[in-house]
């Protein structure tokens, strides 16, 4: 995840194109464990600018991540810009090192709550079945005494 600036050091306002395919890696984001679906590119450019150098690319990724209602893993796109700044005092042999600040870009993009389906019913609380694919009695034994009553009311009439 480094990017060699050694063509462009030279030069103030030199630009160098940087297109990157970073192997992916499975990580735990948040306390979710979020995987990654193929290699991330990261497409744009890096430029020799005063005290530092400045890094701007778009990030184009596929991720699994469980949903924040039931739990299941689901593939979601993540699109973003990453930009990073560079002190120049404190690159080491020509290279930028990404990795940090990468991971920090990965983790603002994912949302908090990531929801497989808008209707994702989740899971029951009182039982853990997912509601999505089954579904339990907990609802129904769960009636409050004074709405049943309510109930019975209603049906005599
Ligand atoms: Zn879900
Ligand atoms: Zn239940």
């Amino acid at each position: 995840m480094k990017i060699d600036v050694e063509e462009i050091k030279e030069t103030l306002g030199a630009i160098k194109q940087v297109d990157l395919t970073i192997p992916f890696f499975d990580q735990e984001i948040q306390g979710r464990e979020v995987m990654f679906i193929d290699d991330i590119r990261l497409v744009g450019r890096v430029i020799n600018a005063e005290d530092e150098f400045v890094v701007t690319a778009k990030a184009d990724l596929r991720i699994k991540v469980p949903c924040s209602r039931c739990l299941e893993k689901f593939e979601m796109p993540l699109h973003f810009e990453y930009e990073a700044e560079f002190d120049k005092a404190e690159v080491e042999h020509d290279e930028l090192d990404l990795e940090e600040s990468w991971l920090d870009h990965i983790t603002l993009a994912i949302p908090m709550k990531t929801v497989c389906d808008e209707d994702c019913q989740g899971l029951c609380p009182n039982c853990g079945t997912n509601l999505n694919e089954d579904s339990c009695d907990c609802m129904m034994h769960e009636v409050d005494p004074r709405l049943a009553k309510l109930g019975q009311l209603l049906d005599k009439e």
